[in-house]
């Protein structure tokens, strides 16, 4: 066993529903095969396990591992496409990068940037949206794998509307999800998401083989997009009859607890009053809908429904894998909106990027830093001197600090990652 010892800080309560920050200064948590059996003062725990070794990480603050509930495998190549809406700028930048993903020998150089990117963001868990091409999804979970990952990913499919190298039939879909999933679902940390791309780009008959192969896959997710940009509504609604977008998943039963719908920016009071009747959560990702100018994420409104919402970084629309700029993010966007956003403070922004990730993608077991969860962990410590630093240091308070953590953080002052309390990187 080991103790960590160390300044704690995390969101174990919804600050949304009356929590708030749980910190504990030098603090002793007790791991045990990944597991934290122990918590409290440093001293106490010593004294009660005088024999077990002892990580100090002192000089810097510990967060829960981040939680990315939206995040595109084959596109960091092609972060930082700016200037088009999101139906140009997927054709424009990220189909093309979809496409060179049928070539493994390129999907295995992408696969190991992404794992890389992620666990140097502090990211422990993703909800990882895949490759049209099944081998470059076996590449990413191998990749993911060898970083120790907890990653939730799948075949992503279409069969109509996208460019031709990109389309699949239900029938290939069917055969391959389930290749897959029978190699990677539930071995290691890796789970399957049944993806399709979006209902756009999906038929009917493509929904419905979704909905078989989510029900013959015990505990995979589902994961889609939804309601981004209001062209992409429009077109939705032209190919289904005028349905509204949430529909076009939900008369397939695929708004369930399972669901994570990524974006929403533009729902109908129906959509969210479906979304929270069927417990299905939204991916928010502010940097993504800003850089695309798809729109301010409505987030009281889904508050107020009762719509689980958790972050995403959505690269390579996003502009990276920090879920602290997404954080920042989206407190920008919800202060843009004046008196209908919602006041987030850096409490509400640690839940977002943790508990609210690991509920969204149904991972009890992590999310906050309680006695019974998965020791999945990152120390922020800056450079000595750094803006960061001297902000931290200046602080009144842990929440002041971790403000000043969300508003200048990046993944440089990331210094260490754990995954049921191994390292990651150092
Ligand atoms: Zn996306």
């Amino acid at each position: 066993m080991t103790i960590y010892r160390g300044t704690f800080l995390d969101t174990p309560d919804n600050p949304f529903t009356g929590g708030g920050l749980r910190v504990d200064a030098d603090a002793g948590l007790l791991v045990r095969d990944g597991v934290i059996v122990a918590r409290g003062p440093f001293g106490d725990v010593r004294r009660a396990h005088p024999a077990e070794g002892i990580v100090d990480l002192s000089g810097g603050l510990v967060l829960p591992g981040f939680v990315d509930t939206h995040v595109h495998f084959p596109q960091i190549r092609a972060v930082g496409g700016l200037g088009l809406p999101l139906l140009e700028w997927l054709d424009r930048y990220a189909l093309p990068e979809e496409a060179k993903m049928a070539d493994t020998g390129y999907a295995a150089g992408v696969a190991a940037e992404f794992v890389r990117g992620l666990a140097a963001a502090g990211t422990t868990s993703a909800l990882v949206f895949g490759a049209h091409y099944a081998d470059a999804v076996d590449v990413l979970f191998s990749a993911a794998s060898g970083v120790g990952l907890r990653i939730t990913s799948g075949l992503v499919v279409s069969d109509r509307l996208l460019r031709e190298d990109l389309l699949t039939t239900p029938e290939r879909a069917y055969t391959e999800s389930h290749a897959l999933a029978k190699r990677w679902h539930g071995v290691g940390r890796n789970r399957y998401a049944v993806t399709p791309r979006f209902s756009l780009s999906c038929t009917d008959d493509l929904l419905a083989t979704c909905r078989t192969v989510l029900d013959e896959i015990p505990g995979s997710l589902f994961t889609s997009h939804v309601n981004e940009n209001e062209a992409e509504i429009a077109a939705v609604a032209e190919l289904f009859g005028g349905s509204d977008y949430v529909s076009t998943y939900e008369k397939h039963g695929l708004v369930d607890r399972r669901s994570v719908l990524a974006h929403n920016v533009h729902p109908t009071d129906v959509e969210l009053k479906m979304l929270a009747e069927g417990g299905a959560a939204v991916a928010h990702c502010p940097t993504s809908n800003a850089a695309l100018g798809s729109g301010l994420f409505p987030l009281s409104r889904h508050l107020q429904y009762g719509v689980r919402v958790a972050l995403g970084s959505d690269v390579g629309a996003g502009t990276g894998f920090s879920l602290l700029k997404e954080g920042l993010q989206a407190y920008f966007c919800q202060q843009l909106i004046g008196d209908q956003g919602c006041a987030l403070s850096a409490a509400h922004l640690l839940y977002l990027a943790t508990a609210a990730g690991a509920d969204a993608l149904g991972l009890p077991e992590v999310g906050d830093l309680s006695v019974g969860k998965r020791f999945d962990a990152q120390l922020l410590r800056p450079a000595d001197g750094s803006p960061l630093a001297v902000g931290v240091e200046h602080a009144d308070d842990a929440e002041e600090a971790l403000a000043r953590i969300f508003t200048l953080g990046t993944p440089a002052d990331v210094h260490a990652v754990w995954i049921d309390g191994e390292l990651l990187h150092n």
